[in-house]
């Protein structure tokens, strides 16, 4: 099942309108519209969310909203455990590093 989302409306459908054109200067091309507002090329493609397995993400997101606010909320809690120095070596220690190369 595939899922859309309106940048426009905020709607979030398990359709949306495709039209076929043709225009000299992009060629074939496949127009997605949104079945509620009618506007076309702001329909973006959802997918299951990986971390919670019932919400939904943005192609380009890791994670969806509600994980991101969740696990920005452990961070936050995670460091507020710890004192300013040691926060503040925290911040130069992943200046530039990748989480993923720490775990
Ligand atoms: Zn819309
Ligand atoms: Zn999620």
């Amino acid at each position: 099942m595939k899922r859309f989302w309106c940048r426009e409306c905020g709607a979030i459908t398990d359709h949306v309108i495709r039209k076929n054109r043709h225009s000299s200067e992009y060629g074939n091309e496949t127009v997605l519209y949104c079945p509620w507002c009618g506007d076309e090329n702001c329909v973006e493609e959802l997918e299951p969310c990986p971390s919670c397995d019932y919400g939904w993400k943005l192609k380009d997101d890791h994670i969806c909203e509600k994980c991101q606010l969740r696990s920005k909320d452990e961070l936050a809690r995670f460091f507020r455990g710890y004192s300013k120095p040691v926060r503040e070596f925290f911040d130069d220690l992943l200046d530039g590093t990748s989480v993923e190369d720490l775990v």
